[in-house]
């Protein structure tokens, strides 16, 4: 929430936002008003504001947020062209979170805001509460949503069992904290949930933590807690620093365990993606090449090789070349995005795919290449195909051998031509489609 009363400001810093933080989501008020009324529909994870507004005083207005309910904990930072006096003395009284000197210019200002959500992360995640008594969940209920939390509320393990592995077997984005009541009225307890997620389901307790609540101070029960799989507990009755503290700190465990789950994916794809062209490099074809193959009925292998590149190469130089790789393998990210595709080296690509339909696909990847022009000259493409079917019980390194022979034919066929290799027959695949 970005509140300034000049249009031109809004305009600036939304646009400085955006280009920091790709994807971000703001909403510019003119007045504190309007941005009160915002705010009162729907949440914001952090608000800026200009110390003088039309309406109101900027410091007023913090303290009107602060004793809003919805965003009593949300971080408000103040932008303005000097740190005044009044700002240093009551701005921290009245809620500012923290200030940034509009002096510092409007760039700084996008990177300022990033680094901030960075160092604070918004630690708002979906919750799973499991409490059997109505009192007690109202209250805690209330007071999570009030910092922001997604509160998912039932009274038994079995409504809290049949919500999770819902969700595990979906793979859809479930919880991201399980609170649970130590103690129930039903047949399970908060121990029986605990193992039903750590055995059951194999979930870490980085992968989804679980908070437990419980009246008892006994020592052994904590043991009990503890060896049960939860990753902390709090003590009934709650306080809400203490459960609001715990909370953000096991949301954080999972923010960590989800970003480096990202990271980790990330780096796999950078390790298995040929740098110039985007697509699969060979070491990915061959190590996961024939899994992909047999993944699904009617596999089939093609090879694609440049016509002529050398020619490009010598006449139009090196430079251009590389830019016909990189235009063909993002012509084949975006044709074959359901398939394999990779550089198998220097000019040619193979695509490991499914389906009746690839040989269709095939031409009509040779006519849109040919229709391509990427660097101003023509550039055409030569396929060997070869299809699990037609060679039964082949792997993919015999299947390759088989495309590269049907490459062969086209290339002697006078090239910008796709020919398969049917076992006992290698023939155009124009052919093949016609009839
Ligand atoms: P054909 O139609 O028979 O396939 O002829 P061709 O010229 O395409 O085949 P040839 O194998 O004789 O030449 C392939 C050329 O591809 C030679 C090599 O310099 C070039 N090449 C290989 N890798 C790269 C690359 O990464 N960038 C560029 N620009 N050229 C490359
Ligand atoms: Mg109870
Ligand atoms: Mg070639
Ligand atoms: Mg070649």
């Amino acid at each position: 929430m970005l509140v300034d009363s000049s249009s031109a400001a809004r305009e600036v810093l939304t646009r400085r936002l955006q280009s920091a933080m790709p994807g971000i989501d703001i909403t510019s008020c003119a007045s504190a008003t309007e941005a009160l009324q915002r705010m009162q529909q729907e949440r914001y994870s952090l608000i800026t504001t200009a110390l003088l507004l039309p309406d109101m005083d900027g410091l007023d207005f913090c303290r009107n947020i602060r004793s809003s309910k919805r965003h009593r904990y949300a971080p408000v930072i103040v932008v303005s062209s000097d740190a005044d006096q009044r700002l240093l003395h009551e701005g921290f009284n009245a809620g500012v979170t923290d200030y940034f000197d509009k002096a510092l210019g409007f760039k700084a200002f996008g990177q300022f805001i990033k680094s901030f959500l960075e160092h604070n992360p918004d630690l708002c995640g979906r919750i799973l509460y499991i409490e059997d008594s109505k009192t007690v969940s109202k209250v805690t209920r209330q007071m999570m949503e009030q910092h922001g939390m997604e509160v998912v509320h039932v009274t038994s393990v079995e409504t809290a069992q049949s919500l999770l592995e819902k969700s595990h077997a979906e793979h859809e984005k479930g919880f991201d904290l399980v609170i649970t009541d130590f103690h129930l009225k039903g047949e399970m307890t908060g121990g029986d949930l605990l193992y039903f997620l750590r055995v059951r389901l194999r979930y870490s307790q980085q992968q989804l933590p679980v908070l437990v609540t419980t009246g008892n101070e006994e020592a052994n029960t904590q043991v009990e807690v503890f060896s049960a799989g939860a990753n902390d507990f709090v003590i009934k009755p709650l306080v809400e620093e203490v459960v609001m503290a715990r909370v953000r700190a096991l949301l954080l465990v999972k923010y960590q365990y989800d970003a480096l789950l990202q990271q980790t994916a990330n780096m796999e794809r950078i390790a298995t993606t040929d740098t110039l062209t985007g697509t699969r490099n060979r070491l990915y074809l061959l190590e996961e090449g024939q899994r992909f193959l047999t993944s699904a009925p009617n596999g089939w292998v093609l090879i694609i090789d440049l016509d002529h590149f050398k020619h490009i190469n010598d006449t139009k130089g090196h430079l251009m070349g590389d830019q016909v790789l990189m235009a063909m393998g993002k012509l084949l990210n975006l044709r074959f995005s359901d398939s394999l595709s990779a550089r198998f080296g220097g000019e040619e690509f193979v695509v490991v795919t499914h389906g009746d339909e690839t040989p269709v696909r095939a031409e009509d990847l040779r006519i849109a290449v040919e229709e391509l022009d990427p660097v101003g000259i023509e550039v055409t493409i030569s396929i060997g195909l070869a299809c699990m079917d037609d060679h039964p019980g082949d792997d993919l390194n015999t299947l390759l051998g088989h495309a590269d022979k049907a490459l062969y034919a086209a290339k002697d066929a006078g090239r910008n031509q796709a020919y398969v290799n049917k076992g006992d027959i290698i023939k155009p695949v124009a052919l093949e489609i016609r009839f």
